[in-house]
């Protein structure tokens, strides 16, 4: 173990005035010092290769240093609110997050984090539609505000069971486990679309369906291309709009295309958009985006004090250009491509694997009790704990169970960490 008392007394300080509900990952809970490209070291001063921080915060790479000179130069000049004064930073992210977005007429608001994103989301389409019934997608993940919390199907993640919207559960989100697993992707969307039909069925106005393209906490599931696409043909004529969370998925991390939604893009751009996580490279920056007519209205004094602050833009557009000119969509592409391939065949012989699974640099592993399709939570924390003893941090997630790996590097992972990385992996998953 790598713990020593400095550590130990500051998870002693954590545990007597932290929440109980803010978790740790590890029994004995890593601090992390600082960081460099896909490295981070903790306290002991030993370095980790870091597959989780991606997803976490960390969207190009650790302590890049356009970012940093960008934040310190902001900084040093001003630090201020994103309301009541023109604020250039902010006017310039949102232009071109409003241009990269494809959606016409875009409008785009900053939050401080993607819970706040999908809130925004939900207050415009329940104020735009003028009713509270939600969809959301079995074993989704959203957020934990009181309206997050009640459109995220994934309870083991929900601090309450009361909600402020009426919310009706679809299926879909989930390819390989529940009822229509069995079927072709064609017949599984099928499936899911007369699932929809008949909710539809059987209530009033509905405003909107929130989704992720692909389930990001829920152990990077994603549903056969084309899910979203069909569900469109639905909902649209009905005039429920389609708010795509790509907290997860957005900025190229799936390789294939810049946004998730855009596997399923045959019908056009979601209505509303919602985004977070690595944008702001650690910096909180979260946003919603919409089209003109549905994002004006409400009748509001703005919504937020810090949302879109000068210093976290900064970081996010310094961000974003070093993301499109290294071309990193490309690279988790290419580097995500070679590290499913390996993860798949240092796994083909264990009896704990069910599956490889995901898109880019988003890529989960599915824990089972070996030779069953039981999903093995103990063999997920087991894993962790050992990649971490290797030196690599990931993540877990999974439906109800916490039975999936989640690998979600900086998008400049190299092909020799990559490498590194599995190798580390796949002892960790021999190991338990
Ligand atoms: N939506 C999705 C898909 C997420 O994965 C998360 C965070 N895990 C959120 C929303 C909430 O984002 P935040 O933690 O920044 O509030």
């Amino acid at each position: 173990m790598t713990s020593d008392r400095h550590t130990n007394d500051l998870l002693a300080r954590h545990r007597a005035v932290i929440p109980d509900w803010v978790s740790l990952y590890y029994q004995d809970p890593v601090e992390i010092t600082h960081g460099e490209g896909r490295y981070v070291w903790d306290s002991t001063g030993r370095r980790y290769l870091d597959f989780f921080g991606g997803i976490l915060t960390t969207m190009t790479a650790h302590a890049l240093p356009e970012v940093t000179k960008a934040i310190t130069e902001q900084a040093g000049r001003i630090i201020h609110s994103s309301t009541l004064y023109l604020n250039r930073p902010m006017v310039e992210l949102a232009e071109r997050v409003a241009h990269l977005s494809g959606i016409p007429d875009a409008r785009v608001f900053f939050t401080t984090s993607g819970t706040e994103a999908n809130d925004t989301a939900l207050l415009l389409a329940t104020a735009h539609r003028r009713t509270n019934q939600i969809l959301a997608m079995r074993n989704s993940y959203h957020g934990r505000s009181f309206s997050a919390v009640s459109v995220t199907g994934n309870r083991a993640w929900s601090p309450t069971t009361l909600s402020p919207l009426q919310t009706l559960y679809v299926h879909g989100g989930v390819r390989g486990r529940g009822p229509y697993a069995h079927l072709s992707d064609a017949r599984f969307i099928e499936a899911c679309v007369a699932d929809l039909e008949d909710l539809l069925g059987h209530t009033g106005d509905v405003a909107a369906l929130i989704a992720e393209p692909i389930q990001g906490v829920g152990g990077f599931t994603s549903p056969p291309d084309g899910l979203y696409a069909a569900f469109r043909e639905v909902l649209a004529p009905r005039g429920i709009l389609w708010i795509a969370d790509e907290v997860q998925t957005g900025w190229g991390r799936t390789g294939e295309h810049f946004w998730g939604w855009q596997a399923h893009a045959a019908s056009g751009p979601p209505d509303v958009l919602t985004f977070a996580k690595g944008i702001g490279n650690g910096m909180s920056i979260g946003g919603v985006v919409a089209r003109a007519e549905v994002m004006n209205c409400l009748n509001a004094n703005s919504i937020s004090t810090f949302g879109g602050s000068p210093v976290t833009m900064a970081a996010g557009l310094a961000n974003l250009s070093y993301l499109l000119e290294h071309d990193l969509q490309g690279n988790a592409r290419r580097v995500g491509g070679l590290l499913a391939e390996r993860l798949r065949a240092a796994t083909a012989g264990c009896a704990h694997v069910r599956e490889v699974r995901g898109r880019g640099l988003m890529l989960g592993i599915e824990l089972v009790k070996p030779g069953t399709d039981e999903a093995n939570p103990r063999a997920a924390a087991a894993v962790l704990e050992a990649a971490r003893e290797g030196g690599l941090l990931i993540g877990k997630g999974g439906g109800h169970d916490t039975s999936a790996l989640r690998i979600a590097p900086p998008l400049s992972l190299t092909v020799a960490e990559a490498e590194e990385g599995a190798a580390i992996l796949e002892r960790a998953l021999r190991s338990v």
